[in-house]
């Protein structure tokens, strides 16, 4: 058994907090919850307490930290829509970056050195070798991709200079829910292809788009690595326990290794639910890059990480099961 910790934990009502949250709690670990409740709920916070707050709002953040003095800081709460970033590019950069600068400031007054920081494949953009590892050119072809660098590179300079030090993980595509069934992807808006598809299986939506079928992939249609929520949220607790023990920086990928095409994430949807849902064929979406699949050594050997739910039909089962009991 690790040392219990204390953690201070942005967007830890939304989907991935959640679940980190929830293994955060299992670990033993006394967790502070800080969110805004934009996109996340208080049922989900199954572990610790929360407080409603906006990290656009320095002075009371400051004032949490202060009074709940954690060992480290995990920091979810981002927008995270390709698309949406793309209409919308000074909100990403609002919330991602200068929200976070709040944060790092809020825990720099706070004596606050240790941080795990949601990054993402975006910030390889159209990566030139597949898997991608950590060494990949920074080059992102979309604003939530360029927000997450930014602020990467702002970690990098803050630890250059100080005590601080942060592990960045860098998502691939997460999706999935816990087995358990009471925490799952609850944002009504969420315009990511599993949650859709499953969706439009439900009747919410009349059909579902395939963004792009002109693609330099096998059937055209873009290829990505599918990781289950809780092998994400393992992945959190185990930097947690790396950054405790070893005091240092790393960036981790945090994916298979294998990719789905869209076509075959939808097959596999339609045989989960035994619904055939209607699907339509058109053009690429803006900000999407052709193929994203993780080289995700590094995060195994510093971490001792080992995923249990490397099987697409199981992620997305776990997720119809939830999104059955949304109403
Ligand atoms: N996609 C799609 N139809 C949808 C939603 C997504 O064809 O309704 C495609 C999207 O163009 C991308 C892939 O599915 O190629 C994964 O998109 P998602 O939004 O799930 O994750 P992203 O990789 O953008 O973070």
């Amino acid at each position: 058994m690790n040392k219990p910790l204390k953690i201070f934990v942005t967007g830890g009502a939304g989907y991935i907090g959640s679940h980190c949250v929830k293994a955060l709690g299992r670990a033993g670990h006394d967790v502070l919850v800080y969110d805004n409740l934009s996109t996340g709920h208080e049922w989900a916070v199954l572990a610790g307490r929360l407080v409603r707050g906006d990290l656009a709002d320095i002075g009371p953040l400051k004032e949490t930290l202060a009074a709940f003095r954690p060992d480290a800081v995990i920091h979810f709460a981002a927008s995270i829509q390709v698309e949406e970033s793309v209409r919308l590019p000074l909100q990403y950069y609002r919330n991602n970056v200068i929200n976070s600068l709040n944060l790092l400031e809020a825990m720099s007054a706070a004596g606050v050195s240790r941080l795990i920081y949601s990054s993402t494949a975006a910030v390889y953009g159209i990566p030139q070798t597949i898997p991608a590892d950590e060494t990949a050119p920074l080059a992102p072809i979309n604003p939530y991709g360029a927000s997450k660098v930014m602020v990467e590179r702002a970690l990098a300079d803050l630890a250059a200079s100080s005590d601080f030090r942060y592990v960045a993980l860098r998502y691939f595509n997460v999706a999935g829910a816990d087995p358990e069934g009471l925490i799952g992807q609850a944002y009504r808006e969420s315009t990511h292809l599993i949650t859709r598809a499953l969706k439009t299986a439900k009747g919410e939506f009349p059909k579902l788009m395939i963004y792009g079928t002109d693609y330099p992939t096998p059937d055209g249609t873009c290829i990505r690595d599918y990781i289950h929520v809780n092998d994400l949220a393992q992945a959190h607790v185990l930097a947690l326990q790396y950054i405790m023990k070893n005091g240092k920086t790393a960036t981790l990928n945090c994916g298979y290794g294998r990719g789905f095409s869209v076509r075959e994430v939808v097959e596999t949807a339609r045989q989960i639910t035994s619904i055939d849902f209607p699907v339509e064929e058109t053009g690429r979406r803006a900000g999407d890059p052709p193929a994203l699949i993780a080289e995700s050594a590094r995060l195994r050997s510093l971490t001792g990480w080992q995923p249990q739910y490397d099987d697409l039909p199981f992620i997305i089962r776990t997720a119809w099961d939830w999104e059955k009991k949304l109403p």
